[in-house]
């Protein structure tokens, strides 16, 4: 991620909506591309204030009356009730009437609008329902059957939402949002890292794999990730719990959950290059690498893995989780060179 000048000079991030040293409200522009302080017209409408820009903007709903967002929608489109490129994708928000249950979507769209980012980066397509894709992309925030006041309430008739995809929706369980219940499942399941941004780009990998692999190139892929019709996936859900994870993943995997099965293998590596991506275009805009997130696979994985040993000593410094793996197999780094040549086919040609 860059970061942003206000018009006074201060500089803004990716998620402000306010100017901390002028107080001007701040948005994302969407003409632009760029975190800007907005210039209020009349009737709720701003004006964008980069240089050369100036296009007519309203608040999304989201950010106008949930305060959850914080993009702004070119005025041609009407405006109202309309949401931002990001939210436009929301199915199902969580239950509002829930204490806490607003800062958790909150932290969900925060994360969410990254991923978008790191996927315009990639140039990666995607869309919703009635668009012209092959397989429309919706997210839902739900949440399990919480004790409210003594009595146990409901969503959605499940006692328990598990986060994952199917057929380009993606379902994330609000309590990832929550620090402490995040951090506790962390420990139980024995992961390095569990975050949100994490989240979203696991599932996003699944939905990529739906869209740029199934029935297009099913064949290239089981050649790197084995067989994802043999064992089906709820065998291979049973045995992974069953059996726990192989002594010796690290030789072959980019995570221990990878081991379960080729599509969560395929997921995981997919998030892998996505925390990659993102974090080599914050280096390079933060003068910490010359690497570009789009240069061949080699120099990414060599640039990550110097930013990469610079942050965890760092992190180290401050007590705080590695950033980085210290070593990417062959075997793994076969699989990057897969998705790699995927994304690249993928804002190539029109196979949506
Ligand atoms: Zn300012
Ligand atoms: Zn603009
Ligand atoms: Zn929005
Ligand atoms: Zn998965």
């Amino acid at each position: 991620m860059q970061t942003f000048n206000c018009r006074c000079g201060n500089p803004l991030f990716f998620e402000n909506t306010h100017c901390l040293a002028c107080g001007s409200e701040v948005g994302w522009c969407p003409a632009c591309t760029t975190i800007v302080a907005l210039e209020p017209l009349l009737n709720g409408e701003y004006r964008c204030t980069h240089p050369g820009c100036g296009s007519a903007l309203v608040k999304c709903y989201n950010y106008a009356v949930e305060n959850v967002c914080n993009r702004m929608v070119v005025m041609s489109k009407g405006y109202g009730d309309t949401l931002c490129d990001c939210c436009r994708y929301n199915k199902v928000i969580p239950d509002l009437g829930i204490n806490g249950n607003r800062e958790r979507w909150a932290a969900l769209e925060g994360a969410k609008r990254r991923l978008f980012h790191t996927l315009g980066l990639l140039k990666l397509p995607h869309g919703i329902g009635g668009e012209n894709i092959r397989v429309p992309l919706s997210f839902s925030f739900m949440a399990d059957a919480l004790p409210d006041h003594g009595l146990w309430r409901s969503t959605d008739n499940q006692e328990k939402v598990y986060t994952g995809h199917a057929n380009g929706h993606i379902t994330i369980n609000v309590k990832e949002a929550d620090a402490v219940e995040r951090e506790r499942l962390r420990v139980d399941m024995n992961e390095s890292h569990r975050t949100l941004i994490g989240h979203f780009r696991h599932e996003i990998g699944h939905y990529y794999w739906d869209l740029l692999v199934k029935g297009l190139d099913e064949n290239a892929c089981r050649q790197v990730f084995g067989d994802h019709n043999n064992p089906t996936y709820s065998d291979a859900l049973e045995h992974y719990y069953q059996q726990g994870t192989p002594a010796n993943w690290a030789s072959q995997f980019i995570s221990a959950y990878a081991t379960m099965h080729p599509w969560e293998d395929f997921a995981e590596t997919f998030a892998f290059y996505l925390d990659m991506v993102a974090v080599l275009d914050t280096a390079l805009n933060m003068g910490l690498s010359h690497a570009k997130h789009d240069g061949t696979l080699d120099d990414m994985l060599l640039a990550f893995h110097q930013v990469g040993m610079a942050v965890n000593e760092l992190n180290r410094d401050m007590g705080l989780l590695d950033l980085a793996p210290y070593v990417i197999a062959p075997a793994v780094r076969k699989k990057l060179t897969y998705l790699h040549q995927l994304i690249q086919n993928a804002n190539a040609s029109p196979y949506a």
